[in-house]
């Protein structure tokens, strides 16, 4: 990982992220929850935002894009389908933009289910991704505005990425996700292992971030579709891979 990225609390469970360049000083901002602790993470670290890079329309993650562009003249970066829903926004992206960061590039996947435009962010060169409200540690963004087979695909997407990308979600549910997993994965080893990590990180409020890719896959629910442990658990050996994330979604909305 080339770039630096400091992590914060913003809203009651919103992540809020700063993404660095240390040789060119360049920085931007992933999804602007709420200002203050955006501010106080720039002051900490003493950057200058030149950009925020948004990852759908929603309040809890556009809140402060206004007074940021009015505090730093700063770009606002974000999805073309929703454009008309992302206040201040100048320049939209779509599936397979990049932009340039530094010495860095950032690629565009476009991840539509949890709102129907929305979009990660992937620095392929530093390993790192902005999931926002698609893939959380543990967990998936819920369905507002597209079905299960569309999330499916989206998380398709975001599996085959190099198992040792390093993943940075919107919320901070991983407890709540943990507990739900282990309905659905009972012995998995590795899931039970990590949800006592994360009790024990949460008991002392600290972070559940960042996770991997690879560490998505082997205790994320839903990305274990094809796990022949899950399948027989909910009784659905010769479901396809979508009908079993669907199934998983589904329980998991009334968890
Ligand atoms: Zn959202
Ligand atoms: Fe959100």
């Amino acid at each position: 990982m080339t770039v630096e990225i400091e992590l914060f609390m913003c809203r009651t469970d919103n992540f809020g992220a700063l993404l660095h360049d240390p040789r060119t000083g360049e920085t931007a901002i992933v999804d602007a929850p709420e200002e203050a602790p955006i501010l106080a993470a720039i002051e900490r670290r003493g950057w200058n935002p030149s950009t925020i890079m948004t990852t759908h329309h929603h309040g809890d993650h556009v809140e402060a894009n206004l007074a940021l562009k009015n505090r730093f003249r700063l770009r606002i970066v974000g999805p073309e389908s929703e454009r008309d829903r992302i206040p201040g926004i100048d320049d939209t992206v779509e599936e397979g933009s990049v932009i340039p960061f530094g010495d860095e590039t950032i690629e565009v996947i476009e991840t539509p289910g949890h709102t129907a435009g929305h979009v990660c962010y992937h620095l392929p060169r530093s390993k790192v991704i902005f999931t926002a409200d698609t893939l959380f540690a543990l967990g998936c963004g819920r369905l507002f505005e597209r079905p299960a087979p569309v999330m499916f695909e989206s998380l398709k997407k975001l599996a085959a990425l190099p198992a040792d990308t390093v993943v940075y979600c919107g919320h901070e549910y991983t407890l709540s996700n943990a507990r739900f997993a282990l309905t659905v994965d009972p012995d998995n080893a590795a899931l039970r292992d990590r949800a006592a990590k994360i009790e024990a990180l949460r008991a002392a409020d600290k972070p559940t971030l960042p996770t991997t890719i690879g560490e998505e896959l082997a205790t994320n629910p839903f990305l274990r579709w094809a796990d022949p442990a899950i399948r027989k658990n909910l009784g659905m050996e010769h479901a396809t891979d979508a009908e079993v994330f669907a199934e998983i979604r589904k329980r998991k909305d009334n968890f």
